[in-house]
This record gives C-alpha cells, sequence and structure tokens, in this order.
C-alpha cells in the first residue's frame, strides 16, 4: 500500500505586499538608510503604516525574514537606527504653519 501526500510549496506568499499601503506611496524612502531619511518623512510613512491593511504580515515578514534593512510595519529595521529628531531635515526644513520656523531649535 503507498501512501500520497499533497506536496506543499515551500514558497513563501508574498501576494499581501501588492495590498501595502507603501505601494501607493512610492515617493517616501521606505528603502532609504535612516540616516538619510527626514524625521517628516518617517511619520508619514508611520501613518501610512497604521493604517496598512497588511500591517500584521509585514511585521510577521520582517521578524520571520530577519529584515535588517528599510522601513517595514512603522519602523526602521536598521538594528541602530538614529534618533527620530537626530535625523536630517527634522530642525532644518521648515514645517507648515511655523512661518518658517524648523522643527526644533528652528527659532534662534
Ligand atoms: S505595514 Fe507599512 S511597510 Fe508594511 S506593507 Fe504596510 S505600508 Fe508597507
Amino acid at each position: 500500500m503507498t501512501t500520497k501526500t499533497p506536496r506543499q510549496s515551500r514558497a513563501l506568499d508574498l501576494s499581501w505586499m501588492s495590498k501595502g499601503g507603501c505601494v501607493q506611496r512610492g515617493d517616501l524612502p521606505w528603502t532609504a538608510d535612516p540616516e538619510h531619511t527626514t524625521g517628516r518623512a518617517v511619520l508619514v510613512m508611520r501613518a501610512v503604516c497604521h493604517v496598512c491593511p497588511v500591517a500584521g504580515e509585514c511585521a510577521g515578514y520582517a521578524k520571520q525574514q530577519k529584515v535588517t534593512a528599510g522601513f517595514w510595519a512603522g519602523r526602521h529595521r536598521d538594528p541602530n537606527p538614529p534618533s527620530i529628531v537626530a535625523g536630517p531635515g527634522w530642525a532644518t526644513l521648515p514645517l507648515p504653519g511655523l512661518g518658517g520656523l524648523g522643527g526644533l531649535g528652528g527659532a534662534a
């Protein structure tokens, strides 16, 4: 007597990626190193991830695959990202509604 078992695919199912909020926001630096990402961009990417319909899958994938680069599920996966307030642009780019003043330390 022979028993057949169904073959299971070993390939990862990545179909969820096409449903990510980041797909529609290619203007943001999802793959940039943290030191090349402004604090403002981090905040916008976090907001996109916060309402992303596949955030759970994204976080699970990043954890399972031990991703160490890029912005996934609300945060940079770099093991030692710089502080959000230390990133370029945070204190130098004018913020809307502040009369041209930068963020932290913009007014001297
Ligand atoms: S959680 Fe963020 S990085 Fe992940 S798929 Fe959604 S928008 Fe993209």
